[in-house]
């Protein structure tokens, strides 16, 4: 029997590319048939970057859930993570008569974070249901304990700043702790302890990390004494699932790409905060002056600026044009650095850039899916964590694998405070220069290697998804009887 899977994405390139490369995996290396739900708020945008996929699968089935906009519904000061939510309980409507509307339905729904509003309705569809974590073993870690967290060890740690401590895992440290911490008697924390307790509820737990990468916290995972007897469930650790570099005729291959191709092997630095990271006026004045201090090649994406809110991109109501702007830059940086670097508005083809041979290293916010795609590549990382789960992604590639240097002075900066151009250009050069970086990129590409080997034929990672299957198909077997 060819098993079918659902596959949910929520709003965000974030979760949209993780999901379609789960969704190619299962396909490709496991027989699945694939749908993908995709709930998007902007589907123009969705549809050209679903293209490159289903031009190379075929037999991937794709269905954009109609785009909503809920703005009017929220204030303007509405997180991220509320913003995200609401979509997705806005689209379960449409999920569900998409779900009927397919001959022969799936037999399970594996959704992101934000999809597990969709477990109830899958149920009574009579699905399976699996969340896919498209964060690190840490973070999943901390969010399936939480549920049975000591209420007053917890309090410690918001109330107190000590650290959060996990069963067989290292202990989360108040300064890189996740949002909904900071946010404890709002609704963001209560909406992601209910997340919380809907992953474990789930039929299996899907991670896009790997065993060798972070053998603790995978340790604490698998064994059910270590966390206070869960999860309950499965837990398979799949990754790294990571965009390939797309063979593109060189007709369509980017002017950055170009620029790319001209430059010496590892000589230029890549900067980029993810799909929806923003930075201040101020800071990005800091750091177009930094990057010139370090006398680096460089390509940086860049987006107007954003006052207080980090993740200022997502849900961006401006038009393209608006956007694509660049005055906001130092005057006469474009021109000044022409010859050394490439500014590139709004988004950048960014699994191209860091699979260059040109590029040596990446200032990254450390998202999961750039801090895997980094290490994908062999390119050492400057950690400038923003918002999310980043300080804790961050902590591991800096402290633990040795894959990066830390920005400096970010705690200031989250009081108001911006990091000064020196430390930009100071870091900048740590990595691209000093003997530290060649040390840092030595290991990054060990780990390249290692994440190559788990999803091979015979890694662990491979495995895991092969488990998954066989787990899955005795699910429906037993099901059908
Ligand atoms: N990305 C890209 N071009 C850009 C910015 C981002 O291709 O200009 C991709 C990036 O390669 C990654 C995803 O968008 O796959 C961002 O995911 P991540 O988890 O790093 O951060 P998020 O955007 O979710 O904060």
């Amino acid at each position: 029997m060819q098993p079918h899977v659902g596959l949910l994405a929520s709003p965000g390139m974030g979760h949209l590319i993780p999901a379609m490369e789960l969704a190619k995996r299962l396909l490709t290396h496991h027989r699945f048939t694939v749908t993908v739900f995709i709930v998007t708020t902007d589907s123009t945008t969705t549809r050209s970057h679903i293209l490159q996929y289903t031009s190379s699968l075929p037999s991937l089935n794709i269905l954009i859930l109609p785009p909503l906009d809920i703005s009017h519904k929220l204030g303007p000061d509405a997180t991220l993570a509320a913003r995200v939510g609401l979509t997705m309980f806005d689209s379960l409507p449409s999920l569900r008569s998409s779900i009927l509307s397919i001959n022969p339905r799936p037999s399970a729904l594996i959704v992101d974070l934000f999809g597990t509003l969709a477990f109830p309705m899958a149920r009574d569809l009579g699905m399976l249901t699996y969340v896919f974590i498209t964060c690190n073993a840490w973070f999943t870690a901390v969010t399936v304990y939480l549920p049975v967290i000591d209420k007053q060890m917890e309090d410690r740690h918001v109330y107190h700043h000590e650290p959060l401590r996990l069963p067989g895992c290292k202990p989360v440290r108040f300064e890189d702790t996740l949002e909904p911490f900071l946010f404890r008697d709002g609704p963001m924390y209560e909406g992601y302890l209910k997340a919380a307790k809907d992953i474990i509820s789930a039929d299996g737990i899907l991670v896009n990390t790997w065993q060798d990468l972070e053998p603790a916290a995978v340790k604490a995972l698998m064994d059910r004494d270590v966390l206070g007897g869960i999860p309950e469930r499965a837990v398979y650790f799949v990754g790294p699932l990571v965009r390939g570099r797309e063979a593109k005729p060189e007709e369509k291959r980017e002017e950055v790409l170009r620029w790319l191709d001209e430059q010496e092997v590892e000589s230029v630095i890549y900067v980029s905060f993810g799909s929806g990271g923003t930075l201040s006026a101020a800071q990005i004045a800091e750091v177009a002056w930094g990057l010139e201090l370090s006398e680096q090649r460089f390509v940086w994406v860049v987006r107007p600026p954003v006052e207080e809110d980090v993740s200022g991109s997502f849900f961006q109501v401006k038009g393209r044009k608006e956007l694509e702007r660049l005055d906001y830059l130092p005057e006469g940086f474009v021109e000044r650095t022409e010859k050394v670097g490439r500014v590139v508005p709004l988004w950048a083809p960014q699994a191209e850039i860091l699979g260059h041979a040109s590029v040596g290293g990446f200032v990254t916010h450390c998202g999961w899916n750039s801090t895997l795609e980094s290490l994908g590549n062999g390119v050492g990382m400057v950690a400038w964590p923003l918002y999310a789960e980043q300080r804790m992604n961050a902590r591991v590639m800096v402290e633990e694998l040795g894959v990066a240097v830390r920005v400096e002075g970010l705690e200031s900066e989250s009081e108001g405070g911006v990091v000064g151009r020196e430390e930009v250009g100071k870091v900048v050069r740590r990595i691209m220069v000093e003997e530290e970086g060649k040390r840092i990129r030595k290991r990054a590409k060990e780990l390249k290697v290692s994440g190559e080997k788990a999803v091979s034929e015979f890694g662990s990672s491979h495995h895991s998804l092969c488990l998954m299957t066989k787990d899955f198909l005795n699910y429906v077997e037993a099901q059908s009887l």
